[in-house]
């Protein structure tokens, strides 16, 4: 945005997020909702829309909309219900939804997002289930489309933010802590390029201190963060554009295209009455009793926010250390592992945000998939501490500790890497190193201290590495301060 457009107008935004939900089975229909299935395995009758068939709820889709309304503050509704949403399209057979309309589970909640240095309640408007409908496939046979519907009746929610939003960053950061929330509550795995997170924006412009909104556009078709930031920026500077030109945004849905680096047109916006919504007459009520809702409670971990301030102030980590380690749950999970075994805050986090790190990103990678256990961590570093391995042995054993289960105690005498702290052992070889460097001696004794570092190394490497180097420097400069 130039500058003197960004004085003069200002962006509203609000986002609509669907994530996909973890459940085992689909939201009506006793089938596997797993993705990356053979195409239509995994389909019943109900999918395929045949007549005479009937849905039948699956209870962890209202168990884990209901984790994400608690987790993001909202009100639950005792008695919600299910609508049709109707339209038609190939890969739809029943040509109808079914979504939620003017009862949703949840409502008016909100999430706090930081941004560089501020920090803002963004409100929820609403979270609602709804199922997915298949997937066309448009470019695999040259005359046809093909249609996939094993992601027919996929369990969804849908997150709806009030028009809080005012710039493209707050918008990705939103985005960001929408991810980490299902991550840790285990609903959805978050992945945008995949498809289990999508971001529909609504974007308008205002001129500064209007109360009004202006018209929006909606855009669709943002498959990583990146590109919502992106094309929202694109956007504000489109109608930006074009107001100050003497013309007026039209309400419509764009796509994004992340080649071109630009919207275009998709359709004109469809009003809600177009998809004549109507209660679900297949479905029950959705009745949410106290119980219900307490027994959610006791599922829910404790949340990135809270996490990341108990490891600030309980733990003494500093704040960016905090940051990453809570970014995914699972990190922060294995961290808390390798602490109850060994109670040393600073060292784990050290070697976790550095090598652990280094190693996930190098082999592309999550911290599932890591093979050091938070036990051989732990006993690593507690060998590190206790100063039977210095650094270099440190780092041999973690490599090795990546294709192997072994204790890194084991591992540490096999491969020989043990520390000798004992002084019988190290007195001859100092002894030698002196009388075989003569002339570095003297001009140590003379005043060139430097050299200590000299000598440390000659006996580091006379013992292979294993000399404790503190020892060492101990020794030898008991023995050099000496005049023999
Ligand atoms: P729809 O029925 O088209 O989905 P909603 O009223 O449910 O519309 O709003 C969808 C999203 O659009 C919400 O996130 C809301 O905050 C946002 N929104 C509504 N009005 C505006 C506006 N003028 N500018 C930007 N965003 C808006
Ligand atoms: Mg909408």
């Amino acid at each position: 945005m130039s500058t003197i457009s960004n004085e003069k107008y200002e962006a509203v935004i609000g986002l609509e997020v669907h994530a996909q939900l973890l459940t085992k089975s689909k939201a009506f229909a006793a089938v596997s909702s797993e993705y990356g299935g053979a195409p239509n395995r995994q389909v019943t009758p109900l999918c395929l829309g045949h007549p005479g068939t009937l849905p039948v709820l699956n209870e962890n889709l209202v168990r884990y909309t209901i984790r994400m309304g608690l987790a993001t503050g909202c009100k639950i509704s005792e008695k919600s219900i299910f609508a049709r949403k109707n339209y038609f399209y190939p890969d739809l057979p029943k040509g109808y939804q079914i979504s939620q309309y003017d009862t949703p589970i949840c409502y008016d909640g909100n999430i706090q997002i930081e941004v560089d240095d501020y920090v803002k309640d963004i409100g929820i408007t609403r979270i609602h289930m709804e199922e997915d409908a298949g997937k066309s496939i448009h470019d695999q046979d040259p005359y046809h489309t093909l249609v996939d519907l094993n992601r027919a009746g996929t369990p969804l929610i849908e997150i709806v933010s009030e028009p809080d939003i005012r710039t493209p960053r707050e918008a990705y950061e939103y985005l960001k802590k929408i991810r980490q929330i299902v991550q840790y509550l285990e609903v959805c795995d978050g992945n945008m390029e995949e498809g289990s997170l999508r971001c529909d924006a609504n974007v308008s412009i205002r001129p500064r201190g209007q109360k009004e909104f202006g018209t929006r556009t909606e855009l669709k078709n943002m498959n990583s963060f990146r590109n919502v930031e992106r094309a929202i920026t694109f956007e504000i500077e489109r109608q930006i554009e074009l107001v100050e030109n003497g013309g007026e945004v039209v309400q419509q849905t764009l796509l994004w295209d992340p080649n071109k680096l630009e919207t275009r047109q998709m359709r004109s916006k469809e009003e809600a009455h177009d998809y004549r919504y109507f209660p679900e007459p297949d479905l029950p009520p959705i009745i949410v009793t106290n119980s219900l809702l307490d027994d959610i409670r006791t599922e829910l971990p404790e949340l990135p926010d809270k996490r990341l301030q108990r490891f600030v102030s309980e733990l003494g980590l500093s704040r960016e250390d905090a940051e990453i380690l809570t970014d995914n749950r699972y990190l922060a999970d294995y961290f808390e592992t390798a602490l109850h075994l060994l109670n040393e805050p600073k060292a784990l986090s050290n070697v976790i945000l550095t090598e652990v790190l280094r190693v996930l990103n190098e082999r592309s990678i999550t911290i599932s998939e890591f093979t050091i256990t938070p036990e051989q961590l732990s006993g690593l570093i507690r060998l590190k501490l206790e100063d039977k391995i210095n650094s270099s042995a440190m780092q041999t054993i973690f490599n090795e500790l990546i294709e192997s289960d072994e204790d890194p105690n084991d591992l540490a005498s096999r491969l020989n890497l043990l520390q000798v702290s004992d002084s019988g052992f190290l007195e001859p070889i100092i002894r030698e190193v002196m009388e075989s460097n003569p002339d570095e001696v003297k001009r140590y004794r003379e005043g060139k201290t430097a050299l200590m570092g000299f000598f440390i190394g000659q006996v580091m490497k006379q013992s292979k590495g294993k000399a404790n180097p503190k020892l060492v420097r101990e020794m030898v400069s008991l023995k050099l301060d000496r005049t023999e």
